[in-house]
């Protein structure tokens, strides 16, 4: 599958937001979010345009699509997929994001991006259940144990991503054993639980995968 390979650092300057693609320059002086910088193609002089819902839909969408490095195949077929489970759709597909493995991976603090979580796992740097599990997109389930495996435990990208824990922690749908290099995922979080991602309107997603 064709994936992006330009500038992330574009794509959030093309939504205006930080979309955390960068691990820790997301927080620097560098990012260029907190430089200002104005969206590609822009004129920083420029007056902003009104959008239409249409425009506003699809912003919302390419945002969430992003955050999680997914193409748009994949999206729209988590979309299908949360679709058709009981519930709220939007926040259904919240729930199927956040037990991506590579997500998982990343939540846990063992990669400092989505997309370096996505190569330790494609590369089987990452155990389930014991097991080397190296598809981004399994889908991991309440009480699934998720350890990196024991010859990968020395990699410096994983002790630099750890340093995160010891600042911030996990999410409270996670727990972390920092030393062994393993977590549990305790339960699927709901819409509410995902307070970094709580400006996105999903239900503007929604919206436009109805039309
Ligand atoms: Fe986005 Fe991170 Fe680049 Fe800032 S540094 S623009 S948040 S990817």
């Amino acid at each position: 599958m064709a994936r992006y390979t330009g500038s992330v650092c574009r794509l959030c300057r093309a939504e205006q937001k930080k979309l955390m693609l960068k691990g820790d320059r997301c927080k620097s002086d560098k990012c260029s979010i907190n430089k200002k910088r104005p969206a590609p193609g822009k004129d920083p002089k420029a007056r902003p345009g009104k959008r239409s819902d249409y425009g506003l839909q699809l912003r919302e969408k390419q945002k969430l699509k992003r955050i999680y490095g997914m193409q748009e195949k994949q999206f729209s077929l988590f979309f299908e997929r949360a679709l058709r489970m009981s519930g709220i759709t939007g926040e259904n597909l919240f729930m199927l994001l956040e037990q991506r493995l590579d997500n998982v991976v990343y939540r846990l603090r063992f990669a400092a991006s989505r997309s370096q979580a996505r190569q330790l796992v494609l590369h089987g740097h990452v155990l389930v259940n014991g097991k080397r599990v190296n598809i981004p997109s399994f889908l991991v389930r309440p009480e699934d144990e998720i350890e990196i495996r024991e010859r990968s435990k020395s990699l410096i990208v994983i002790k630099d991503a750890l340093k995160e824990f010891g600042r911030s922690g996990v999410m409270p749908w996670l727990h972390l054993d920092p030393d062994a290099l393993k977590g549990k995922f305790l339960t699927v979080p709901r819409r509410n639980d995902i307070t970094d991602l709580a400006d996105i309107k999903e239900q503007m997603i929604v919206e436009l995968y109805s039309k």
